[in-house]
């Protein structure tokens, strides 16, 4: 079914925790458009569609699995049917996995004649990047991201010094010195960062270079499932213990003394538990993904550290 006029596709990149999702709720809770909204997660449990806010268009999850290097595996299936299903929308926003090339993901809507790119946003964690850039197990993903995208943008800015921010800027423009790099502010309103990017057209934009990508090898997924509930301070003990190969835990868990179930969010070691807000999470006991470098510890070493911090039951 051809279009009268192509549909404008967004992609959003950047690394493990960087804040796409945070972006992406505040792109949908300013957009005027109706979006559609593909969201891809490396792990087996689709967290980031879930915790994508209601907004007035639609939401897919493309989760176990990359699919900028697996682009036969559900992907084009997902977009065929997004783009025949008879939904109208004017707008398409695709959110990679944080191990994912965005750029891949674009290339999509260069061939594809009923998407037109309209831009490549990646997102930077500012306290991080610095140091992602340089690392030597996840260096290559990282600086890989920046390829060809339009714009950068510098999430988390509140909590790093002008020194760190500078360090950041620095570090993204070794790696891509001619990509804008904005500050991600409150201030910030996404839509209008979009559109003023959608001006410029990607069309004479050259392919990429064909180097084989398997984000599958170069990362290992970790899914942790449990009934009953986690205690709140050994919860804190056992993510000191757990190793440094391991980049992100996220999902939902229950915590004893808490009615509501509550996502957990772990980059690095830094964590937070917060309420479960607008999104459509799997209200179950506790369901975590974790992306970890392919020298992660087995899953009974991480199982045996997570189990060490749920709550005794409460014997009848
Ligand atoms: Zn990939």
């Amino acid at each position: 079914m051809k279009r009268a006029a192509p549909i404008p596709v967004t992609v959003i990149g950047g690394f493990l925790g960087a804040g796409k999702t945070t972006f992406l709720n505040r792109l949908l809770a300013t957009a005027t458009a109706r979006h559609a909204v593909l969201v891809n997660d490396f792990g087996e449990i689709n967290v980031d569609a879930a915790l994508i806010e209601r907004h007035d268009g639609t939401t897919l999850s493309l989760s176990n699995g990359c699919v900028c290097c697996s682009i036969g595996s559900g992907f084009l299936e997902t977009l065929g049917r997004l783009l025949d299903g008879g939904e109208t929308f004017e707008r398409i926003v695709i959110e990679a996995s944080g191990v994912g090339d965005p750029w891949r993901i674009a290339e999509i809507a260069l061939v594809e004649p009923d998407l037109r790119l309209d831009g490549v946003i990646v997102i930077a964690d500012a306290k991080r990047i610095t140091e992602l850039i340089h690392d030597r197990r996840v260096g290559d993903t990282v600086r890989g991201q920046f390829d060809k995208c339009d714009v950068v943008l510098l999430s988390k800015s509140d909590v790093v010094s002008r020194a760190a921010l500078h360090a950041a800027r620095s570090a993204i423009q070794t790696v891509r010195p001619d990509a804008p790099v904005e500050v991600l502010s409150r201030d910030t309103r996404p839509d209008l960062l979009l559109m003023a990017r959608s001006r410029r057209s990607r069309f004479n934009a050259e392919r990429v270079e064909e180097h084989p990508l398997d984000h599958e090898e170069d990362f290992r997924r970790w899914t942790y499932r449990r009934n009953g509930a986690f205690d709140r301070s050994r919860l804190a003990a056992a993510i000191e213990a757990l190793p440094p190969q391991l980049l992100r835990l996220k999902g939902t868990c229950r915590v004893a003394g808490e009615v509501a179930p509550l996502v957990f969010q772990m980059v690095s070691r830094d964590w937070s538990l917060s309420p479960a807000v607008g999104g459509n999470l799997d209200p179950g006991p506790i369901a975590l993904v974790g992306i970890g470098t392919p020298d992660l510890p087995s899953d009974a070493d991480l199982e045996a550290i997570l189990d060490g911090a749920l709550a005794r039951a409460l014997v009848a």
